[in-house]
């Protein structure tokens, strides 16, 4: 049943009757600021605990843009880690070279990890391929967001690997796992739907979790905006041409009608990889003939995209 409406007419918090700053649809409830910080961070902790994402003396690699996700990551991790005995932090910010953004999100980076005393590294595209996004990009801008993805995925993983971490942190939300399901289920791609990296079973390069993949992203805004965290930043201005941005408006009008579909969909990902245990659905990894990294065919897809330039 949803919460009755409190004093000045404002929801009350199923909890504790104070005044709601959210409502949680798949659940009928409203929460107050201080039970949706409580319950995001019991989420995010039972993940890590129920998928032993963190191990006792990890050094945690965090991708941090600066930008919500990223920057709730990094907030939650560093109050949730000491029932990780020696485990600790480092925050990692990718520097595409986009610009009109990346400086703004550079420094919203660099005041986060002071105030959390994180230790906090950066890389650049320049430091992967020579040169920045931007001039990557020149006659090729549709490609944009899939260029940036395989760069800045080699980028982070090179300087976790310089840092000392053992394992990678990506602050991808619900929304996000639940519009890959989806993406991959129209491309009848099933091999990438089921290349899940979540699991600490990669034999000898560094795994990649993601703590943040049962939270929605309007409850990882609100955690963020109750807590005096949230900073408007300039928008990508290639995020006109990435590939999500249809799946992402669909979904979320979807699961506006139909509360819970998101995390039906997470769930279907995990019925098909329990299925498929064991199946030869996907291809079996392989070492890049030119640089080593791991890949599926003959080349990786930064080297590919080396000989592209
Ligand atoms: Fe990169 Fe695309 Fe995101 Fe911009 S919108 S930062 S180009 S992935
Ligand atoms: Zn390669």
């Amino acid at each position: 049943m949803e919460s009755p409406v409190g004093e000045k007419g404002v929801p009350a918090c199923g909890i504790c009757g104070e005044p709601a700053v959210i409502f949680q649809p798949a659940d009928r409830r409203y929460l107050c600021g201080t039970h949706l910080v409580r319950e995001v961070e019991d989420l995010v902790r039972a993940t890590v605990q129920e998928n032993a994402l963190i191990r006792p003396g990890d050094r945690i690699a965090v991708g941090l843009s600066g930008g919500k996700d990223s920057t709730a990551l990094l907030v939650i991790l560093s109050r949730i880690l000491p029932a990780w005995p020696g485990a600790n932090l480092v925050a990692i910010t990718v520097d595409e070279g986009i610009a009109g953004y990346r400086a703004d999100t550079i420094r919203a980076a660099q005041s986060l990890t002071g105030r959390l005393g994180v230790e906090h590294r950066m890389v650049s595209f320049a430091d992967i391929i020579g040169q920045d996004l931007d001039h990557l990009l020149i006659g090729r801008e549709k490609e944009a967001c899939t260029v940036c993805g395989i760069l800045r995925k080699k980028a982070l993983a090179d300087a976790a690997r310089t840092a000392g971490a053992t394992v990678v942190a990506t602050g991808h939300n619900l929304d996000d796992e639940a519009q890959s399901v989806l993406m991959n289920a129209f491309r009848g791609d099933l091999p990438r739907l089921l290349r899940t990296t979540d699991a600490r079973t990669a034999a000898d390069f560094l795994p990649r979790i993601k703590p943040l993949a049962a939270v929605p992203e309007k409850e990882i805004a609100a955690y963020l905006f109750v807590q005096g965290f949230f900073t408007e930043l300039p928008e990508c201005p290639y995020t006109k041409y990435a590939l999500r941005a249809e799946v992402r408006t669909f979904l979320s009008d979807y699961e506006s009608a139909h509360p819970g579909t998101m995390q039906n969909l997470v769930a279907s990902k995990k019925t098909i990889e329990r299925c498929c245990a064991g199946a030869p659905v996907m291809e079996p990894l392989r070492r890049c003939r030119e640089c080593g990294d791991p890949c599926s065919g003959d080349l990786c897809q930064v080297c590919r995209l080396r000989h592209s330039l």
